[in-house]
């Protein structure tokens, strides 16, 4: 997966440049991750042996700010994989106008297969082991597939100790109780929220009017889903690792997502008058959820979702990425062919890493925002620079990914031409 990611990462880079006057000097920093470090992780498993897991932790460009980037616990984890998420990182930091570059981080591990304190000595493990390479001014680490809130916390935890002391900063994502933001839970969610909610008042059109189907029912995908639901939305179908549920005239959103926490089962839900009840419902598969005929559809599960294969059946105008990666960029050239928008992961999800800077904000400040606040400000962040996206597409008449890495390129050309460059330096 890696090489191919970082090949459609690139082939994303090339349709942008011939969008901006990009100079030299910031084309041939972007080509190569300033530094990657691999490391190997002892850990003593609880039967007494002892395992080795490689871990890797990339820095792709500090021009605008210390690195910024998750940590992923996953069998596939690779140098390749890493290299290209943190390029994706620099980019949706960029858009954003987070004062970072683009970082990330793995472990090469199936954390599935650990216990708890097994997990707890892999994570304390890997900050030992990449703990001269990060910093709050350096590289700034978060969760991303399979670390969470508490791993962070361990992390943070570890971090400090080397340290000698206390450093919230190093870290975001981590539990409220050890520096985390209100907020962050729900901040991908949100800022998705708020890209179709632009778009919508843009377009006049009435969320009761718009139907939309979702793929991936956990984190991102439930909470949207909720969002979408309480603004009026019909949501058609949504679906898990086990299939997709679908019922024409609209699911109850907050049942469904009740069934699911207390069962682990999606199901059906409807409700007549005060009373909600799952009913007999229509099944279908995952790749025929993000082709049913609806308004919107929202891939929030995984990478390479909507490949050469089945972009020509997609019915949908619009397609919010809420997970990395869900379009290939051979579909991409097929979606823009037949008129379909794709409004890209860079900026749809970015709402996460949004709340993350306001997380190390908050812990340098050591002033801690209320739960408006933050959300707030998320808003506002996420509305003005989705309306910079849409206004470079409409400018430029290109498809929106390539506007928003435009719009990113733009921030970065400037940081780098601002240290000096080739231009500067030959006095033209
Ligand atoms: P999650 O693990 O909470 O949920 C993933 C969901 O996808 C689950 O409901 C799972 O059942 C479902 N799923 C797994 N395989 C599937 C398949 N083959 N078809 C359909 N559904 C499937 O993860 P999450 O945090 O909600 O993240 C989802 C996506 O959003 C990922 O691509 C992630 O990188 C991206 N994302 C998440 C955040 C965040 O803050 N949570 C931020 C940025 C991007």
């Amino acid at each position: 997966m890696g090489d191919s990611l970082f090949a459609d990462a690139s082939i994303r880079l090339e349709n942008a440049i011939q969008h901006t006057s990009l100079s030299d000097d910031a084309l041939e920093r972007l080509k190569y991750p300033k530094s990657a470090l691999k490391v190997s992780v002892p850990v003593r498993m609880d039967d007494g042996s002892l395992k080795i897991f490689p871990g890797y932790r990339v820095r792709h460009d500090d021009t605008r700010g210390p690195t910024k980037g998750g940590i992923r616990f996953h069998p596939n984890v690779s140098i390749d994989e890493v290299q290209s998420l943190a390029f994706w990182m620099t980019f949706k930091c960029a858009v954003l106008d987070l004062p970072y570059g683009g970082g990330k981080g793995g472990v090469t591990v199936n954390p599935k297969e650990l216990s708890p304190m097994e997990l707890e000595r892999l994570s304390r493990g890997y900050i030992r082991g990449i703990a001269d390479f990060i910093g709050p001014d350096r590289d700034i680490p978060a969760p991303d597939v399979y670390t969470n809130a508490r791993i962070m916390g361990w992390m943070m935890d570890e971090f400090s100790e080397i340290q000698r002391s206390i450093q919230p900063a190093v870290i975001t994502g981590k539990p409220l109780s050890m520096g985390g933001s209100r907020g962050r839970e729900t901040a991908t969610a949100m800022g998705a929220f708020h890209v179709i909610q632009t778009v919508m008042k843009r377009d006049r059109k009435e969320p009761k009017e718009t139907t939309v189907a979702i793929q991936g029912f956990g984190n991102a995908g439930s909470i949207l889903a909720g969002l979408l639901f309480d603004e009026g939305y019909r949501i058609v179908a949504v679906s898990d690792s086990r299939g997709a549920v679908y019922r024409e005239e609209g699911l109850h959103i907050p049942s469904v997502r009740q069934v699911k926490n207390s069962t682990r089962e999606l199901k059906a839900v409807y409700c007549k008058g005060s009373v909600c009840e799952a009913e007999e419902h229509e099944t279908i598969s995952n790749e025929e959820l993000l082709e049913l005929d609806v308004d919107i559809i929202v891939p929030a599960a995984l990478e390479n979702q909507i490949t050469g294969e089945n972009a020509s059946r997609i019915k949908a105008r619009d397609i919010y990425e809420v997970a990395n990666g869900p379009t290939t960029s051979e579909a991409d050239a097929i979606l823009a062919d037949s008129g379909k928008r794709v409004f890209p992961d860079i900026l749809t999800n970015a709402g996460g890493v949004t709340v993350s800077y306001f997380e190390w904000v908050q812990n340098r400040e050591g002033w801690y925002w209320t739960e408006s606040m933050v959300n707030e400000r998320l808003r506002d962040r996420m509305i003005e620079e989705t309306e910079k996206v849409l206004a470079v597409a409409g400018e430029k008449e290109i498809p929106l990914r390539t506007a928003a890495y435009v719009h990113a390129l733009r921030r970065i050309e400037t940081a780098t031409e601002d240290r000096g460059t080739r231009r500067y330096f030959s006095g033209r």
